[in-house]
Formats: structure tokens, C-alpha cells, sequence
């Protein structure tokens, strides 16, 4: 279980771990992404927490080993489509964190990838998967940078997949969903529902 904010790292060495394991390797925003890609494309109303909880629970989320020469670590598929290309688009950058922030879409999500840990054996990366989603993983590890680091990293990955962003655009975005995650994180931990 490898934990920690966006852009630390958690692909570059989950991605690694897996290889030299021999398991897949599971990226959890990217099933985050999706689910936010979906509401965005069937027009749900984002600041309806119903209709976005009632959709992660209507959705089939999968998973699939890399397409050839994807610089993703995984295909995601939602109703059997790859949507693999999609998750990276500043709308879904844009919206993600919202959406994950609702406790319907949290559940819905986490008994998902509890699902797919449950299949193999697996690294898993994202913000809560040795505290929520797998608390008795073999190992988990925390991996954290400055903002401006990740900042710089995540603008390099999108200007290389050819996503039109500025350095100061990312920094921002960055900002935006560490304080709405961190937000969830202190709920989560305080046993409420949102602050
Ligand atoms: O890691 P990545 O940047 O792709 O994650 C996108 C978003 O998905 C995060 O900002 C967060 O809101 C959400 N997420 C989450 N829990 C996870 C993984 C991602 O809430 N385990």
C-alpha cells in the first residue's frame, strides 16, 4: 500500500515495486478519474451527491495490465469501455477531487478496489490504502514532496502527453485538491462526514 499526495511519486515506484514483485500494479486515482470522467460525459450534476453516489454504484469498474506504449500503469474500463485516455483531461483534473470527496462515491469506490485487492495479490497507490481501503496490507509505505516539486513533476507528465497547462496552472490545481483532500482526510479521521 503506497500512500500520499497527488504527484509523489506513488506511480514511478508502484509501477517499479509491482515489476520487481511480480503483481500488478493499481493506481487509484485512475478509478477516481473515471468515475469522474463518467458523471462529467453522462451530464450528472456534480453538486448533486445522490445522483453522483447513485452512479458509482450503477458503474463496472475494471482494470487491465498497460496498454502497449500507454505511459499509464494501467487500462481502466468503466461499462467495458477503455477510457484509459480520458483520465488525464483538465476537466477531470479539474473536477476529481470533488467528486471524491462524496462519502456515496468513497464507498461505492473503496469496495472496488477492495474487490480487485482481493483477486491477487497487488501494489496498490493512492491517499487511503493502508489507512481505509487496505489497513492490513504487508507493507505500506508514505511517499510526500513539496507542492512545488510535484508541481513541476505533474507539469512535465501532462506537457509530455501533450496537455496544453502552464507550471503556475498546475501549482494552483495542485493546491486546490491537497486542501479538499486533506479536508476529507481529517473527516475521515475524525469519524465525520465532511467539515
Ligand atoms: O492520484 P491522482 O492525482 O490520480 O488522484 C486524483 C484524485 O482522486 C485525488 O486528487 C483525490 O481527490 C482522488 N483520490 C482519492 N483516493 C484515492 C486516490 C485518489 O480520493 N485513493
Amino acid at each position: 500500500a503506497i500512500d500520499g499526495p497527488a504527484a509523489a511519486g506513488k506511480t514511478t515506484v508502484g509501477r517499479q515495486t509491482g515489476f520487481h514483485l511480480g503483481y500488478p500494479f493499481l493506481d487509484t486515482g485512475a478509478i477516481y478519474r473515471a468515475m469522474t470522467w463518467t458523471a462529467l460525459h453522462r451530464g450528472v450534476d456534480l453538486s448533486d451527491e445522490d445522483a453522483l453516489s447513485e452512479l458509482a454504484t450503477s458503474i463496472s469498474i475494471d482494470i487491465g495490465p498497460p496498454s502497449p506504449g500507454s505511459i499509464e500503469p494501467c487500462t481502466i474500463f468503466v461499462d467495458g469501455e477503455d477510457v484509459t485516455r480520458v483520465l488525464r483531461q483538465p476537466e477531470v483534473e479539474a473536477a476529481v477531487s470533488l467528486v471524491s470527496r462524496v462519502e456515496g462515491v468513497r464507498d461505492a469506490l473503496v469496495k472496488v478496489q477492495r474487490d480487485l485487492a482481493g483477486r491477487n495479490s497487488v501494489v496498490m497507490a493512492g491517499r487511503d490504502i493502508g489507512t481505509v481501503v487496505l489497513p492490513e496490507a504487508d507493507l505500506k509505505a508514505f511517499l510526500d514532496a513539496s507542492l512545488e516539486e510535484r508541481a513541476r513533476r505533474r507539469f512535465v507528465e501532462l506537457s509530455a502527453m501533450g496537455i496544453e497547462v502552464t507550471e503556475e496552472s498546475v501549482l494552483r490545481d495542485l493546491r486546490r485538491r491537497d486542501r479538499i483532500d486533506s479536508e476529507r482526510s481529517l473527516a475521515e479521521s475524525l469519524g465525520i462526514s465532511r467539515l
